[in-house]
């Protein structure tokens, strides 16, 4: 089936149940209300010319708008283009050209964000009141860019030719448009249907393309693991623009009729604590550093939370700690951990409600049905015995259609017999229990010993003054690689090197001692709140020059 299918097979079901609640806009759909927007999206995207394969990219924060691209491009066979809205020109234009968007919706701005003004630098020509000038063609940087549509959210845009209201393009549509259907019917599910690019925690973010069937199917079995059902509320404080909060959000929810609720645009604590409130939420969404800032937030006790019992944790390593206050503090007693990547829809693998607590703190689960995984030696590509680590590798339905317009780096990561390489490091014990120990980028060799920063990370974490930690090597002259530490104290909380290394004496390996800790107030985030470890590294480099 495709997503369009899917989703009005649902609506069929359950015409009236809520599909969708935006706090920040103040903004209720019920699943029909939600389909007679988003056939009437279709329909409009259809009258601006745009037809099945061609790219539209979308560079917003969380709002209605998003989740109505998501379905109304879906149905009419465009590719929908996730941009990163912590982007900056350069980044933008990247991306908007690897892929060839024609189109483009955005909003005017947000906190500092401008959109709009960085548009108009990239494309001075859309933003012309009279459109042709040769010269002002002559330095396009985006020549395949024909239309921005703003987002009347946060402030207000231009009217100008070239970068029109979103609500104008949505009301230039029909509900009922029978060229929308005919496309529809048009469509396979092995169709092309989004670009997400890669968090770029590693480096450069790359454009994985996947179908319909990739994260239709991916969304549906990420739900049952949850046991969504029509009587549950999300709340999705997770972006949009990524995997997280498109298929693990969006899609879990709408293939099992359940409700969406954005707390906000962007993430706030506060904002998701009162949601859950008031929208009396059966689960919560978030990564490990959304969580702690929810539980560590000074008003966190005056709120009811009762109503919660599902949710995922995912993204990058949920300390065992920030699982347990969940399950207590929060509970939610049914949360899962999910492992995944973009390249693979994303998830992999995910806990389940069955999966006793203990192993659903300390693993990520088990395989998803219906994909098969196995653990390599990346050096000989043989399988590892159980419980040693090597290579994580995925093959099945998931596995990306590819990197756009990158055919060399799909090769390098999609072998010839179809398994997807992650480059992440793991361990799988007796009974098919996934532990994941790291990125191989990651991976510190110190004096030939190999060091996994993730085990340290988890160690430090267990001292009362350590709010959040992050290990990294860094280079060395004797030992090749040095190990170094980044905390954050808790608030309050006399924290110095000497109360660290006291605290590793004796209950670790010398060598796994950092030879650098280092305090600070922050670490270097995308904006999906991944840690970048590699501008830990960077800045490190600089400092010991
Ligand atoms: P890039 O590929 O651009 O460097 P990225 O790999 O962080 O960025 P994503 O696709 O968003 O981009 O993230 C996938 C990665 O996140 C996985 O490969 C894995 O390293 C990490 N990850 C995801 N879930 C978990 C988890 N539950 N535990 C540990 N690591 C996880
Ligand atoms: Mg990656």
């Amino acid at each position: 089936q495709t997503i369009g299918d899917f989703f009005d097979a649902m609506v069929a079901r359950q015409p009236d149940r809520p599909a969708l609640v935006s706090r920040h806009q103040g903004l209720r759909y019920s699943y029909r209300e939600l389909q007679a927007q988003v056939d009437r999206l279709a329909s409009a995207l259809l009258g601006t010319g745009l037809r099945p394969g061609e790219r539209i990219g979308i560079w917003s924060h969380n709002n209605a708008e998003w989740v109505l691209m998501q379905l109304a491009t879906a149905k009419i066979g465009l590719i929908l283009v996730n941009i990163n809205p912590a982007y900056r020109t350069s980044e933008a234009e990247y991306a908007l050209n690897k892929v060839g968007c024609r189109a483009l919706v955005t909003m005017p701005g947000f906190k500092t964000s401008d959109y709009l003004a960085m548009l108009r630098e990239l494309a001075p020509e859309l933003a012309d009141s009279q459109p042709g000038e040769t010269g002002r063609l002559a330095a396009r940087r985006l020549p395949l860019l024909r239309q921005v549509y703003w987002i009347d959210v946060a402030g207000l845009g231009p009217e100008q030719a070239g970068m029109q209201r979103f609500s104008q393009l949505l009301a230039s549509g029909a509900a009922d448009d029978p060229r929308v259907a005919e496309m529809q019917h048009g469509l396979a599910s092995t169709d092309p249907i989004n670009i997400q690019f890669t968090s770029g925690t590693t480096g450069f973010p790359k454009g994985a393309t996947l179908t319909h069937r990739n994260i239709l199917n991916n969304g549906f079995f990420i739900g049952e693991c949850m046991k969504l059902t029509p009587e549950d509320r999300l709340c999705i404080p997770v972006p949009l623009y990524h995997c997280f909060g498109m298929v693990l959000g969006n899609l879990a929810c709408l293939t099992h009729g359940s409700a969406i609720v954005y707390p906000n645009d962007g993430f706030d604590a506060l904002a998701t604590l009162e949601a859950v409130q008031a929208e009396r939420c059966t689960g919560l969404h978030g990564v490990p550093t959304m969580f702690i800032a929810e539980l560590d937030h000074p008003r966190f006790a005056e709120f009811d939370l009762s109503t919660l019992r599902t949710g995922i944790m995912a993204g990058t390593a949920c300390p065992i700690e920030v699982m347990r206050r969940v399950v207590k503090d929060m509970h939610l007693s049914q949360i899962t951990i999910a492992y995944g990547m973009t390249e693979t829809s994303p998830v992999s693998c995910q806990s389940d409600t069955e999966t006793p607590l203990e192993r659903r703190v300390t693993t990520v689960g088990k395989v998803q049905p219906h994909l098969e995984i196995k653990i390599i030696d990346a050096d000989t590509g043989e399988t590892v015995p159980r419980g040693q680590t090597g290579e994580f590798c995925t093959r099945g339905y998931s596995v990306m259609h590819g990197y756009w317009g990158d055919e060399e780096k799909t090769r390098e990561a999609i072998d010839a017999e179809g398994w997807m390489h992650t480059g992440d490091l793991a361990t799988m014990d007796d009974q098919g229990y996934v532990n994941i120990v790291g990125r191989i980028k990651d991976m510190v060799i110190r004096g030939g010993e190999n060091i996994y920063p993730r085990e340290i990370e988890e160690f430090l974490y267990r001292h009362p003054g350590v709010q959040d930690v992050q290990v990294v090597g860094v280079p060395d002259e004797k030992y090749g690689e040095e190990l170094c530490a980044w905390i954050i104290a808790k608030p309050g909380a006399e924290l110095a090197e000497a109360d660290v290394r006291a605290f590793c004496k004796g209950q670790i390996a010398h060598y796994k001692v950092p030879r650098y800790i280092r305090f600070v107030e922050a670490f270097p985030m995308t904006v999906t709140g991944k840690i970048q470890k590699f501008a830990i590294r960077d800045e490190m480099k600089q400092l010991l020059g």
